[in-house]
């Protein structure tokens, strides 16, 4: 149901991008990979936004969800604002990023990030040793849990988050097994 759900959602997507995009013009302009400091840093053949576009506009989207290349996204939003037909590509992949978690495929470095986000209430959990250079500095410490924390808790479990999380780990636990059922 879920699955169904989802692919009727990229099918959506798909149709309302190829109303919006000259394709023709898109698959022949790559102006969003010049933009991109992802494309920058590990190559245009590693990953190019315009990717995301076309495989989507293909009706190839799902496979999309299962590629590690989905999640180095930044989020810088430079592809739209580079883009000549101000195509969201940033957006359309937030919205990859979405169903992909509701069918449990982020990684599990994503799920371990926001299980850290949601014991501490901070995207970046400070360490005794950061507060003892605070200390040496003058400064005062940074409380190791965020008092945001448990409200964060309770939107997690009210979203299905908590949900989504268990099922990204239980996922790679059966993936380990089966790799190393294969060695
Ligand atoms: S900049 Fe826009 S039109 Fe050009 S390739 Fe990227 S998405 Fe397509
Ligand atoms: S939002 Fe993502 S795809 Fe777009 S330029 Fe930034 S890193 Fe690249």
């Amino acid at each position: 149901m879920l699955e169904m759900n989802v692919e009727q959602r990229l099918q959506e997507i798909a149709e309302k991008l190829s109303k919006r995009v000259d394709t023709l013009s898109c698959f022949a302009c790559g102006t969003c990979v010049a933009a991109c400091p992802i494309s920058r840093a590990t190559g245009a053949e590693i990953y190019h936004p315009r990717r995301f576009v076309r495989t989507t506009i293909e009706g190839q989207a799902r496979r999309l969800l299962e590629t590690p290349e989905l999640w180095l996204c930044a989020s810088c939003h430079a592809c739209l604002e580079h883009c000549p037909q101000k195509v969201p590509v940033s957006e359309l992949i937030l919205e990859l990023h979405n169903l992909a978690c509701s069918l449990g495929l982020a990684p599990k470095d994503i799920a371990a990030e926001v299980e850290n986000i949601l014991a501490s209430g901070w995207a970046l959990a400070p360490s005794e040793s950061v507060n003892k250079r605070r200390e040496q500095l003058g400064l005062p410490p940074i409380p190791l849990k965020n008092r945001s924390s448990k409200d964060l808790v309770k939107i997690a479990k009210a979203t299905e988050l908590t949900k989504r999380l268990k099922q990204i780990k239980e996922r790679q636990e059966v993936q380990a097994a089966e790799a190393g059922g294969d060695t």
